[in-house]
């Protein structure tokens, strides 16, 4: 089994080796905590879920880590405007502390509900401002940072492969299209350090070596990978938004400041859930979360469903409709799947068309499409524990029954017509019959009893 990955460092598909025997060091960008993290937000982490599970499957040892960013986003990508947590602390009347707490606590709730396999490690930007610091440090020491009056800048001309992920020219037009310069030397040059406003208090502020501030978004990601990571591990991932400003600048700071080369050496990125044509996103608002789809009656899983149904490196226009045939289909799955018998057998063929599947850049729509091809061919053996290991990686609960909820009111009917029967009063069992399925239930009749199920 070799399983292939699309690294956005040199754009192809390349055979997964980590750089030190079967131990997997990965890091995803995780999200900034001043609202509600949207469905785009959740399907990047879906895509980072998929790939921890493959990772599983194919046998590697992985330690993840996600950071959380509470401090130093700042509301353009450039080193402008205000700081995000700082903006919504004013709006909400509440603390940073407390807005970061919030939503990061809705944000886990969140991603167990899609069954996301929490990271080993949490970290968060305010907790790792001395790390951060010294990272800063060491680029001083190496002749990588100037200051100017608001801030301390990495200078970007001073790193030969600046912009190789991004495919950014040498100009680094793409990056710096929308950033003013300012007091910058060069357009893509990005800020480690801002100092806090002259005359107003920032409630996160710290002190540091060139003045009261806080750290620009960038460096926290270098400065907390390495230390629970190493110097260089093996997985970074992110959304695309990040590959041409945040992983770039991610990537120069860390080389200069660790002197190594190669710092990450597969760069996933997964694609935007879009609406109405347009990406998702925080700042635009009017999006969906997870909690306003459950309350129109989509069940967290049954997104997690629609996910898949797309290449992670694809761009999805997410629509009702849509989330509604996920909906049907997984119903049909779990409905099918829970009159199986378990006859204790793996069926190898599926399973090797599920694995090249999934290995194949993790191929989830064609993993999908042999998982149903499977569940159809009434021939085929296996069927349980097969799919069980499939779901070690779709992570759907395909085997857990649902419960079903049937109200008084059904079940006195119910049992009404199983009186009926007894009677052998066929004309009202019928009538019976009729009128649960009016109420949206199906009643058959087994060996056992009556088997109430939802239409
Ligand atoms: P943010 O909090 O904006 O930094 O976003 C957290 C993560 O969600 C990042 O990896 C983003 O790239 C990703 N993301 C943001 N919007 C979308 C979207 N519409 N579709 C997919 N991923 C997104
Ligand atoms: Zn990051």
């Amino acid at each position: 089994m070799v399983l292939k990955l699309y690294n956005t460092l040199g754009r192809k598909k390349q055979v997964f080796k980590p750089i030190k025997g079967n131990s997997v060091g990965m890091y995803s960008c995780g999200p900034t905590v001043y609202w509600y993290q949207h469905i785009g937000n959740i399907r990047s982490y879906v895509f980072a879920d998929v790939l921890k599970r493959v990772l599983i499957y194919d046998g590697f040892k992985v330690k993840e880590v996600i950071n959380i960013t509470d401090v130093g986003h700042l509301t353009s990508d450039g080193d402008e405007g205000e700081d995000k947590m700082e903006k919504a602390a004013k709006k909400e009347g509440r603390s940073a502390r407390e807005i970061a707490d919030y939503y990061f606590k809705i944000f886990e709730k969140d991603l167990d509900s899609v069954n996301f396999i929490m990271p080993d490690k949490w970290v968060k930007a305010s907790g790792h401002i001395k790390e951060q610091i010294d990272m800063i440090k060491k680029l001083e020491d190496k002749g990588f940072v100037y200051k100017t009056d608001d801030g301390v800048y990495f200078d970007t001309s001073k790193v030969k492969n600046y912009g190789e992920l991004g495919l950014l020219d040498k100009e680094g037009l793409e990056a710096g299209k929308r950033v003013d310069l300012g007091d910058k030397k060069n357009k893509t040059d990005f800020a480690l350090w801002k100092f806090s406003e002259k005359g107003s208090k920032r409630q996160q502020e710290w002190k540091s070596p060139w003045g009261v501030g806080f750290p620009g978004w960038h460096i926290e990601c270098s400065a907390m990978s390495s230390k629970y990571l190493g110097k260089r591990f093996d997985i970074h991932t992110g959304g695309m938004d990040h590959i041409t400003v945040h992983h770039t600048n991610e990537i120069a700071q860390s080389e200069s400041a660790l002197g190594v080369k190669g710092w990450v050496k597969y760069w996933l990125h997964g694609a935007f859930l879009n609406f109405g044509g347009e990406k998702i996103s925080k700042s635009k608002g009017g999006f969906y979360t997870l909690t306003e789809l459950s309350e129109k009656g989509y069940d967290p899983l049954v997104f997690r469903y629609y996910l898949l149904t797309g290449h992670y490196r694809t761009q999805m226009n997410f629509t009702l409709e849509n989330l509604d045939s996920a909906k049907t289909s997984l119903k049909r799955l779990k409905n099918i799947l829970s009159e199986v018998k378990d006859d204790g057998k793996i069926n190898e063929m599926y399973l090797k068309k599920f694995e090249k599947a999934i290995d194949d850049d993790l191929d989830m729509p064609r993993a999908l499409a042999v998982l149903w091809s499977f569940v159809r061919d009434a021939k085929a053996v296996g069927k349980i524990k097969t799919i069980k290991k499939m779901d070690s990686v779709f992570g759907l609960d395909l085997l857990v029954s649902e419960k079903l909820e049937v109200p008084v009111g059904v079940l006195k009917l119910v049992k009404d017509r199983e009186k009926a029967r007894a009677e052998k009063d066929w004309a009202k069992a019928d009538e019976l019959r009729d009128e649960i399925a009016r109420k949206g239930f199906k009643v058959d009749d087994t060996g056992s009893g009556s088997k109430v199920q939802k239409i």
